[in-house]
């Protein structure tokens, strides 16, 4: 017997007859005699449509810009994930399966105090291990907990997965099974790249890298807590038939595992591929080359909360004047802009540019870090397809390249041939 933590996202519970399937999968490993504990998302699509009500509400016009009460937002976006929990505990009654709901507040799941992307900070595993204990099934809302303001927050977009991760940690699961629309981690999103491969096993460090980078298929701060906490992770498929032969297969279960490098035998040098879209890149010119002059522009942007990521300064030609470049999402192109407008004096610039719409992807792998030449063969078969690089990054294990939107797709796929990730 084991402890299981089973978490199903947002199109594994679209609706009544998926929670049915939903409900199976969970009694598949309830029947072997597991311990299990389930973690729900909202009902796809449940989400973007509270967060558009919240966006559409009238609102307080504050001095500087439109702005809702962040506590309010998560009362909203919340609700979601209640019904999901409260209908797949109905499911399981009706499959004779002693199961209950949660909300994140009964447990509770503790948090911090940024509304909208809290953090978890403390779950009380006790009642839940207590209920397991006694054959209970324990159906929990994922992306939610309880603030120290005792208000409900929420953890962020794709949260569910952090839920699940934590709440495993907390009950010392033996196992967290992140159940999805995809049979697991795949060298880059299949929905692009059709030549994809699904990955048997990926390290910790890879899988943050690629999450952080754009691939959504786990939200970064889970695949943080599954690293600190040793959770072991997989990512599977809701969609297959969970009575198939080899579904309750407890130690190799179908799907991707998620786990320290030393258990990968055959490492390749690069993993995989990940993209993210709505990436925006702001140009200082002719800025004053001066000590401080970072700080000047950094600072404020980051008091902004805006999150400034690639970041290039070029070497003065005469020792007084520079330009830097930077990116930012999309979305906060506005804002920092008027952050930099209203700092303009203190940096000392002469024009700001921007362009919007452009894309970042990424080239990821352990392997980097023995291997020379990686970067080149990117940049060389990026040339090749006549795609222009308009900045670079690169860490020991990643390299990220920024290039105009229209040319993701491509960028993407070409990157995934010339390291050889396509299946054959
Ligand atoms: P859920 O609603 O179950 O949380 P998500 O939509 O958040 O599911 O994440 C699953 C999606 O992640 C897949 O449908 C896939 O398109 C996308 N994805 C992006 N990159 C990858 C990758 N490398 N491997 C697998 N899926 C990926
Ligand atoms: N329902 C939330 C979202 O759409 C959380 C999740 O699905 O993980 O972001
Ligand atoms: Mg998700």
């Amino acid at each position: 017997m084991a402890r299981i933590v089973m978490k199903f996202g947002g199109t594994s519970v679209a609706d009544l007859d998926r929670i049915k399937n939903v409900a199976r999968h969970v009694k598949r490993e309830v029947d072997a005699g597991h311990e299990v504990a389930v973690v729900v998302s909202a009902m796809s699509g449940k989400t973007n449509e509270l967060v558009g009500w919240v966006q559409g509400a009238p609102k307080v016009v504050g001095a500087n810009s439109p702005f809702y009460d962040a506590r309010e937002y998560d009362a909203v976006v919340a609700s979601g994930e209640q019904v999901t929990s409260g209908l797949l505990a109905i499911a399981l009654q009706a499959m004779d399966i002693n199961a209950r709901s949660w909300q994140g507040w009964q447990i509770p799941i503790r948090t911090d105090n940024a509304h909208g992307a809290a953090r978890i900070l403390e779950i009380d595993g006790s009642d839940i291990i207590k209920r397991m204990g006694e054959g209970q099934v324990a159906v929990i809302s994922g992306f939610q907990g309880l603030g120290p303001d005792n208000r409900i927050a929420t953890l962020g977009r794709g949260g569910s997965d952090t839920s699940a991760v934590a709440i495993a940690a907390a009950v010392k699961a033996d196992r967290c099974d992140i159940y999805t629309d995809v049979d697991g981690v795949y060298t880059t999103d299949p929905r692009i790249v059709p030549q994809a491969r699904r990955l048997k096993k990926i390290a910790f460090e890879e899988m943050l890298e690629m999450a952080s980078l754009g691939a959504k298929v786990l939200q970064v701060r889970s695949v943080e807590l599954a690293m600190v906490h040793k959770v072991r992770t997989f990512v599977r498929s809701s969609f297959e038939d969970p009575d198939a032969p080899g579904m309750g297969d407890f130690l190799n279960p179908p799907g991707t595992l998620i786990c320290d490098e030393d258990e990968i035998v055959e490492q390749e040098v690069v993993t995989g591929i990940a993209y993210a879209k709505d990436e925006a890149q702001i140009s200082l010119r002719r800025l004053a080359d001066r000590p401080g002059v970072s700080a000047a522009i950094f600072g404020p942007l980051a008091e902004s909360h805006i999150n400034v990521d690639m970041i290039v300064q070029n070497i003065s030609e005469d020792g007084s004047k520079t330009d830097m470049t930077f990116t930012v999402p999309s979305g906060d192109v506005d804002k920092a802009i008027k952050v930099l407008g209203e700092n303009k004096e203190k940096i000392g610039y002469d024009v700001v540019q921007n362009e919007s719409g452009l894309v970042k992807v990424s080239v990821i792998g352990i392997g980097m870090r023995s291997h020379a030449g990686v970067a080149a063969t990117a940049f060389k078969a990026l040339a090749d397809k006549g795609i222009n690089i308009k900045a670079i990054t690169t860490s020991e294990i990643k390299i990220s390249i920024l290039i105009d939107g229209p040319y993701a797709e491509l960028a993407v796929r070409t990157l995934h041939s010339c390291y050889g990730l396509d299946k054959n």
